[in-house]
């Protein structure tokens, strides 16, 4: 198993510069894979091994990229997850905070009732044993009583942004140059999230230090009265098993609450005529984003965070691109650029 992956990452560095010369000047990945499965046997030394990016099949990438480039960006768009996918997976040495795993309602009692839940629904999220409609019930559940321990609690649109403060969460490094690339060629970007769209904002706001006219997160959003304090949730629950059902119905633009009012915005009827697609996701699951679409050609890239040495192969045939090792997103960017220009 072990020479496998060697091997693999070999093999993909070998065709990585023989297909994309643009990732030549590319640094070598730190890659240590003694947390995982293997042990000590798969301790790679430090630079020996770029392994930041696999490539399954070059000549389809390329293929598709050619294609996208063909079509032009007026028929391009992004759909991304969030947590650990635009965001870290490790920050600070420890593991990134979610969307939803942030908040502090400044409820102690309302916050230990929410763990609880946390603890008990959690488990059952990742069941081999439960099948998916049973699953579906209980993430409807979850989501449900989650909600209504927020509203309850008294949670206030101050104690998102605290909690935001607060938060051990952050972008990977290149994440406002992609969303900035984005903007300027008029290419949508839809974030799709189970967690909730007001903490996404948030994070947007006070990580980024900027909006973006072309960013619109589709997630679960809070109605909060005159004085901050939430009352209710806006639609349908959106939970992890059902959120690629609701995708482009809820989309609504982030520049609402960021306070842009210039620049006009697609609606949902034109997202649907952008046919191609890039794709950044972290779960197999998130390949789902994009069914909503008749898409023509679809870009996935998928950032694979952790039990690499186990998922590896699963993700390099589900996905076109696969980071590891926390990748920022200068790769993605180079991708991008490439799909967008006009001359080969
Ligand atoms: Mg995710």
């Amino acid at each position: 198993m072990c020479h496998r992956l060697q091997l693999q990452s070999t093999i993909v560095t070998k065709l990585r510069s023989r297909h994309f010369p643009f990732l030549s000047r590319y640094t070598p990945a730190r890659v240590s894979f003694s947390s995982f499965s293997c042990g000590r046997d798969l301790q790679m030394e430090e630079g020996k091994v770029a392994l930041d990016l696999l490539v399954a099949d070059p000549a389809l990438l390329e293929k598709k990229i050619e294609a996208i480039r063909l079509a032009g960006p007026q028929k391009l768009q992004v759909i991304a997850d969030f947590d650990a996918t635009l965001t870290k997976f490790w920050v600070n040495g420890t593991r990134g905070q979610s969307s939803h795993g942030l908040l502090q309602q400044g409820n102690p009692e309302y916050d230990a009732k929410r763990q609880q839940l946390y603890e008990y629904y959690h488990p059952l999220e990742f069941s081999p044993t439960i099948g998916l409609e049973e699953k579906t019930k209980l993430m409807e559940e979850w989501w449900g009583k989650t909600h209504g321990l927020l509203v309850e609690g008294g949670l206030t649109y101050e104690s998102i942004r605290q909690s935001v403060a607060n938060a051990n969460i952050a972008f990977r490094e290149g994440v406002s140059e992609l969303f900035e690339f984005l903007e300027e060629r008029d290419i949508p970007v839809l974030i799709f999230s189970a967690g909730l769209a007001d903490i996404i904002e948030e994070v947007l706001r006070q990580k980024l230090h900027r909006s973006f006219k072309n960013v619109r997160i589709v997630s679960n959003r809070m109605v909060f009265d005159d004085g901050g304090h939430l009352v209710s949730f806006k639609g349908k629950v959106i939970h992890s098993l059902n959120k690629n059902e609701h995708a482009l119905d809820m989309a609504a633009p982030v520049h609402e609450r960021l306070g842009y009012v210039d620049g006009p915005i697609d609606d949902n009827a034109s997202i649907k005529k952008r046919t191609n697609v890039l794709l950044l996701g972290d779960h197999i699951g998130d390949l789902g984003m994009s069914d909503g679409l008749n898409y023509e050609t679809r870009i996935s890239m998928g950032f694979l965070n952790h039990n690499i040495e186990n998922s590896l192969s699963c993700y390099r045939e589900a996905f076109d691109v696969v980071f590891v090792n926390d990748a920022p997103m200068w790769e993605v960017i180079k991708l991008v650029s490439r799909m967008c220009s006009s001359g080969r």
